[in-house]
């Protein structure tokens, strides 16, 4: 069975073309193992010279042999990466060497021959013997003799002509390649000569020697250019450095500022103490001021009394005793007076005081404004200076950087470019690049195009092998106008979706296509498919015949567009109906379905002489895509692909009897190995995810953490040894969604259509299915959480059944749309529906329904996800694009997608939603009393989660790219050893 063998040459790009000699399964068998290969190297390189001395005219044909031997040298370069342990059929170098030593015994046994047939012919032609006839046949003898000696040294000098022939024409060779190294060399000393004169001139002229360039000259004026705006770029520096003095002066000054401003607050705080002193001693006054007042009336009453008793003087006796006692009484008045007049003269006092006292806070204060003015203007120009200082040194980094960044491009020594020239050269003349490829990139280098100078650089400490795969990319992506890529897979959304693998064929292949691919489909035709919207479908009028079970079975064609992708649906006219059960999955003979599928997938690429870069399969159902394309099809001359595989999910492997992989026309002897096919359960088991591993050029798998995840023994499921032994072409990429088909604005399926700048919308959808499902609708504010899910125990059944219980116990309300392959399960979740068939705050709809899906994501607050694996999760990604922040256990891609908003080790622009670790109930409630918490009490802050959550990005664009990284340097891997 050469099938497996065919697939170890060319499932790493061997090519037979390069063994034309050879028939193709000798060719095939011969490149076994690189170590044989390089033993078989040294093998014949040895016969050659060993052979060469002993025999030169059998050289040629001993040559021919050595040829053979090298060929195997076409060894494809990824005989590790991908991983098979090569066989020990390494029959052909040993026979090969067996005729060598046959072809010297064939030329010994000859020459012996020779020699007994001239004695036996001397004998019949002298019967009788005279002495003459004896003396002359004695000279006869001695002259055969002589001739013999002649003979034998002339054969001497023959061997010793060809030797010198052989020098003379290496000495030829070698005087014209040294003739060719000294016209190299002229060449070399002219450029030297014409770089040093370049040099001395470019001296002279930097000395100011002018004298020997015109002026007018380009250089010159260049360099004068360049003089020129040093300078200015000087003056530039010079005016920032004045700047920089200015601002570190006023820098200086501030302390001082600072400390008489300080010192300004303290006289200004004496002042205002003395102020309230003054005008303590003011309302003093003031009542001083009104007893003045009081007296001096009373001394004008006195007057007028005095001036009556003056009248009344004119009576002698009483006047006179009367004028006494007024006297009297003016003395005690005009002290009074006097006393009063004395004591006014302080509060007069007081009030030149107190208004020296208010001119002088009044200047103070303008003096405190005024330094207050100064200090702020200055810190103001010091800003401001601080500012141009910032924003002149940016422009002249910038400057710098271009500058530098032209002039190392420029000025790259030509040497650099002439150096990679000759590597092209050299690969092109070593026959490792085509022509068209060296006339690509020599004209990259002509162009000293950045692209290839980067890619130089970038591989410059890689291997020959590696920096050929880069430069090939080069071209590649310059002559290509994309790549050929084809899924063939078991499911396509929205036509023929299980869950998130429908997702990912159509949005990976809508982005590769956006990309500039072209990306083809390839599916089952299943009879409960979403006929409706498929566009153009109908039948080719041709018939794919395909093996299986040791005959041939016909298949009919369709086509279709399903999503503006292309898509191939193969109908089998089997008994057995493979596709017409009203099911995707979960039939008892789903093994020999996808097998029989596979193999008709492959079969219709090639006979209608496709010739894709890429061939990517998905999950166990097409995982025989890829033994069979290298055990089978490459052997046909059906192998210009390269195989990717994707896993979506480790927990479904593909395991059978060994016996029935036969059905599909692979070798069960061979690939029931525990290198190859054979399951870690039982001998006589095997597993297609394990081949696909095996056998695929690239492996992904949907997450990165998945991906660490599956390289353990309890993720793995017995597959961490092979992924771990095949880790260099392992990677996990986190898929993306729809964002066309998920997208709230624009969605067809949802009652009112919303975006996170107007999320009235989202508010009437949660009305709308709450009158749907007959939920009560009188609280708005009562959050709804959502769940939509395969009910199987990787989605963490229990815990679903327990978020129903605590979103009602938080006084929410709950709605879940999911169904489960799983009889028991479905039957518990039908008794918790029909527990709750009347309850106003909890549904269950126990179905698969596309249109509803939509409605709950867009209608629900808060959505549950606590899976105890998830290799990616899409329903997160969909729930956060709808504005439902999503609570979830950290594992696989939900950590790789959720944050949790109250993780302070996470940025908040990726904080998300809320997360928990332990898979058990504890885990779950508190992560959902803690989204409760936050939609109750923050309303606000919840809102800007969900406008958060709804603009970030989980299109396919980003991951889409990383596959066509991955396809691309897997393509340029294969052209290169394909060269080699
Ligand atoms: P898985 O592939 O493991 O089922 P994913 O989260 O990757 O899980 O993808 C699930 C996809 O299937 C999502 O698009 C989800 O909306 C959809 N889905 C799951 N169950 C149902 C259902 N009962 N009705 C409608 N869509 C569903």
């Amino acid at each position: 069975m050469a099938s497996v063998a065919s697939y170890l040459v060319l499932g790493r790009g061997f090519s037979c073309a390069k063994t034309p000699t050879r028939p193709p399964i000798a060719c095939l068998r011969l490149s076994r193992a690189v170590s044989c290969k390089m033993r078989n190297r040294h093998l014949s390189s040895q016969q050659k010279r060993q052979q060469f001395k002993r025999a030169p005219t059998e050289r040629l044909s001993l040559n021919m042999n050595a040829q053979s031997h090298d060929n195997i040298g076409c060894e494809p370069e990824e005989a590790s990466s991908a991983g098979v342990s090569h066989s020990s059929q390494i029959t052909i170098p040993s026979n090969d060497a067996e005729s060598d030593s046959n072809s010297e015994t064939d030329v010994a046994v000859s020459s012996f021959e020779e020699t007994n047939m001239i004695e036996n012919n001397d004998e019949q032609e002298h019967p009788s013997i005279h002495l003459e006839d004896l003396i002359a046949t004695i000279r006869n003898a001695e002259k055969i003799e002589e001739l013999e000696k002649i003979l034998s040294e002339k054969e001497a000098l023959q061997a010793e002509i060809n030797n010198l022939e052989m020098k003379l024409a290496e000495t030829d060779a070698r005087i014209k390649v040294a003739a060719q190294e000294k016209i190299n060399a002229e060449l070399l000393e002219n450029q030297l000569e014409k770089l040093k004169t370049e040099i001395s001139s470019r001296n002279s002229i930097e000395e100011g020697k002018h004298g020997t360039l015109d002026d007018e000259s380009p250089l010159v004026l260049e360099l004068n250019d360049l003089r020129k705006e040093n300078a200015l770029l000087k003056d530039d520096i010079q005016m920032l450095k004045l700047k920089l003095a200015d601002v570190s002066k006023t820098e200086e000054r501030l302390p001082l500022l600072e400390k008489r401003h300080s010192l300004l607050e303290a006289s200004l705080m004496e002042l205002q103490s003395q102020l309230s002193n003054a005008q303590d001693d003011v309302s003093r006054l003031a009542s001083l001021r009104y007893e003045c007042k009081a007296l001096l009336d009373k001394v004008e009453n006195l007057q007028a009394l005095f001036n009556d008793a003056s009248r009344v003087m004119d009576q002698p006796s009483l006047g006179l005793q009367q004028y006494h006692e007024l006297q009297k009484k003016v003395d005690k008045i005009e002290a009074l007076v006097t006393e009063a007049t004395v004591s006014k003269f302080p509060s007069e006092n007081f009030h030149h005081y107190d208004e020296t006292l208010r001119e002088k806070i009044e200047l103070l204060e303008k003096q405190l404004w005024e330094s207050d003015q100064e200090m702020h203007s200055q810190i103001q120009l010091f800003q401001e200076s601080v500012r141009e200082f910032h924003d002149a040194l940016e422009r002249l980094k910038e400057e710098i950087k271009k500058r530098s960044q032209e002039l190392s491009l420029e000025n790259l020594p030509q040497e650099f470019w002439s150096r990679l020239l000759l590597i092209i050269d050299g690969w092109l003349l070593e026959k490792k690049i085509s022509v068209n490829d060296a006339k690509l990139l020599r004209e990259m280098t002509w162009k000293k195009d950045a692209q290839i100078r980067d890619a130089y650089l970038a591989s410059r400490s890689k291997s020959e092998h590696e920096k050929l795969a880069t430069f090939l990319k080069l071209t590649y992506s310059r002559t290509s106008p994309g790549m050929h890529i084809i899924h063939i897979a078991a499911e396509m959304a929205p036509v023929a979706k299980v869950g998130g693998l429908g997702d990912v064929i159509s949005g990976l292949g809508k982005a590769l296509q956006r990309k500039g691919h072209l990306v083809e489909i390839v599916l089952p035709k299943y009879d409960c498919m979403q006929y409706d919207l498929i566009t153009d479908m109908k039948a080719l009028d041709v018939v794919v015949e395909s093996y299986f079970d040791g005959q041939l079975f016909r298949n009919k064609i369709w086509v279709g567009i399903i999503e503006g992708l292309p898509v191939y649906f193969i109908e089998p006219h089997h008994p057995a109906k493979f596709f017409w059960r009203g099911k995707y999955y979960g039939e008892y003979d789903d093994f020999k379905r996808f097998s029989f599928f596979s193999r008709a997938a492959v079969e219709l690429l090639y006979q209608a002489g496709k010739k894709p870069d890429i061939i990517h399969c998905h999950d166990w159902q097409t995982a025989f895509v890829a033994p069979l394309y290298w055990d089978i099809y490459a052997a046909k001359g059906f192998n210009s692909a390269r195989i990717c595989f994707t896993c979506h999910n480790f927990e479904y492997q593909g395991t059978a009897p060994a016996s029935e992989l036969a059905s599909c026309g692979l070798d069960v002897h061979q690939l029931n190995r525990p290198d190859r096919m054979r399951d870690h359960s039982a001998d006589d088991k095997v597993n297609t995810v394990k081949g696909a591993i095996v056998f695929s050029n690239i492996v992904t798998t949907v997450s990165p953490t998945y991906s660490q995840e599956v390289r353990t023994v309890e993720g793995g499921r017995g597959l961490h040894e092979t992924l771990k032994s095949h880790s260099k072409k392992f990677i996990g990429i986190l898929n993306g969604i729809d964002t066309d088909a998920w997208n709230p604005s624009t969605d067809n399926y949802i009652s009112v259509q919303y975006s996170a700048d107007d999320l009235q919308g989202k508010a009437e959808n949660k009305d709308a299915i709450r009158k749907c499902l007959k939920l009560s609708g009188s609280e708005g504010s009562q959050p709804l959480v959502g769940c939509i899910t395969r009910l199987v125990p990787q989605k963490g059944v229990h815990l679903i059944r327990h978020a129903i219980y605590c979103a009602l116990e938080l006084g929410g309300q709950f709605v879940l749309l999911g169904s489960s392959p799983v009889p028991h399960i479905q039957r518990e979740f039908e008794d918790i529906a029909n527990h709750f068939q009347s309850h106003s705050h909890v549904r269950l709809l126990l179905k698969y329904d596309d249109a509803l899906s939509h409605l709950i994501y867009a209608a629900s607050d808060m959505f549950i996800i606590p899976s105890m694996f998830e290799p990616c999760g899409l329903t997160q990604m969909i729930a956060m694009r709808y504005g439902s922040v999503p609570i979830v256990r950290k594992t696989g891609g939900l950590n790789d997608s959720v944050f949790d908003v109250d993780d302070n080790t996470i940025p908040e622009q990726y904080q998300n939603g809320f997360t928990f670790v332990a898979p058990d109930e504890q885990g779950l409630s508190s992560a959902m009393e803690r989204a409760f918490q936050h939609y109750i009490r923050s309303p606000e802050s919840w809102q800007q989660l969900v406008q958060k959550d709804m603009r970030l990005d989980f299109s396919w664009d980003s991951s889409a790219s990383q596959y066509e990284e991955l396809y691309e340097r897997s393509v340029a891997r294969a052209r290169a050893a394909a060269r080699v």
